[in-house]
């Protein structure tokens, strides 16, 4: 690993304004971006690395009102094992709980689990020996080359990885709001970026806490091909909200999560065995599998049928 300066922020603010200034990076649990910087696989290397682990109440989990609110520093095992998240937003628990490996959700953030990169294997080569398109290349080795874990729902400005957080389709079917040192963003929003950026952060933009409203009822489901540490090849969640209407997402299957409205549809009349797996047609008609990857389409289905099927009375 190339040395880099090493500076403890105080604030996010402070923060923010480091890396504002442009060559340098944040850092919370080092469980993503270290072994990015060791492996070389971006094409600049940071000059400064800022860590927010020592910022003071930013790791808290608590109740405001109608929403829970967790801080970007909220390790994973502690939101997964949060008496406060599984009574009220449980999708979010179970998808903490199945991320990584325990020594990983020990170190690991909710805040970097959402801000990080993609696992695509073109794009973790070390070295930037692919010059891809989420690398600011021109082209994506998926296109063409071997594609079975990548997107079934086309590109996202050129490039077909897919989205590895086991966290946000529950962000995104339980409504979460990101909050940043800048704005507030809906989950929905969070990670359509583009080809090159994971999620909307501008230069200088730090997450500081997530905002869940309390559901009825959640529910995850995740498809990897290890049960005891694995990306998800697929993943989904649903939620149903305190209003009563039922929000369905998977991962796994785009460079961002998908929100399926269309699955939603087919059982705002109730979900029953029936319903359930209309919504898994529904939510993958859309699909334009790669060479490789078709067998993805008939796992998304089934998890948007099974995850719903969790929600039912
Ligand atoms: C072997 C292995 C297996 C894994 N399996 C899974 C899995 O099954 N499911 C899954 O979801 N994840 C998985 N992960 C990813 C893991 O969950 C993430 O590495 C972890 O959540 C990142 O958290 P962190 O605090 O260590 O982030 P860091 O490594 O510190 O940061 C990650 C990225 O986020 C940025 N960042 C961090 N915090 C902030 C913030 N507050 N604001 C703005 N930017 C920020 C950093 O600059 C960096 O780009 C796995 C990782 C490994 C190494």
């Amino acid at each position: 690993m190339r040395h880099f300066k090493h500076m403890q922020a105080s604030s996010a603010n402070e923060a923010a304004s480091v890396i504002g200034k442009g060559n340098a990076l944040v850092m919370a649990g080092g469980t993503d971006l270290l072994g990015t910087l060791k492996d070389e696989i971006l094409p600049t290397y940071p000059e400064t690395v800022v860590d927010l682990k020592a910022i003071p109440g930013m790791d808290g989990i608590s109740e405001d009102g109608d929403d829970v609110v967790i801080g970007a520093l909220a390790k994973l095992a502690d939101v997964a094992e949060s008496e406060t998240v599984r009574a009220n937003c449980s999708a979010l628990a179970e998808a903490c709980a199945r991320a990584a490996s325990p020594t990983i959700r020990h170190m690991g953030t909710i805040g970097g689990n959402v801000c990080q990169m993609h696992r695509c294997w073109y794009f973790r080569v070390p070295d930037d020996r692919f010059h891809c398109r989420r690398k600011g290349g021109d082209y994506c080795p998926a296109r063409i080359g071997d594609n079975r874990y990548h997107s079934i729902f086309g590109d996202q400005d050129g490039c077909f990885a897919s989205s590895s957080h086991d966290t946000a389709p529950a962000l995104v079917a339980l409504g979460a709001v990101v909050k940043t040192t800048k704005r507030e963003v809906p989950a929905e929003e969070f990670f359509k970026a583009n080809g090159v950026r994971s999620n909307v952060l501008e230069d200088g933009e730090v997450v500081t806490e997530i905002r869940v409203p309390k559901a009825q009822k959640s529910a995850f489901q995740k498809f990897a091909l290890r049960k005891s540490i694995d990306f998800p090849v697929a993943n989904c969640a649903a939620a149903r909200l305190a209003d009563g209407s039922v929000r369905v997402a998977l991962g796994g299957v785009y460079p961002a999560p998908v929100r399926s409205a269309s699955a939603e549809a087919e059982v705002v009349g109730g979900i029953g065995e029936s319903s359930a797996a209309k919504a898994g047609d529904a939510a993958v008609v859309d699909c334009r599998p790669l060479s490789n990857n078709e067998y993805k389409v008939e796992i998304a289905r089934t998890l948007v049928k099974r995850t719903l099927l969790e929600l039912a009375d």
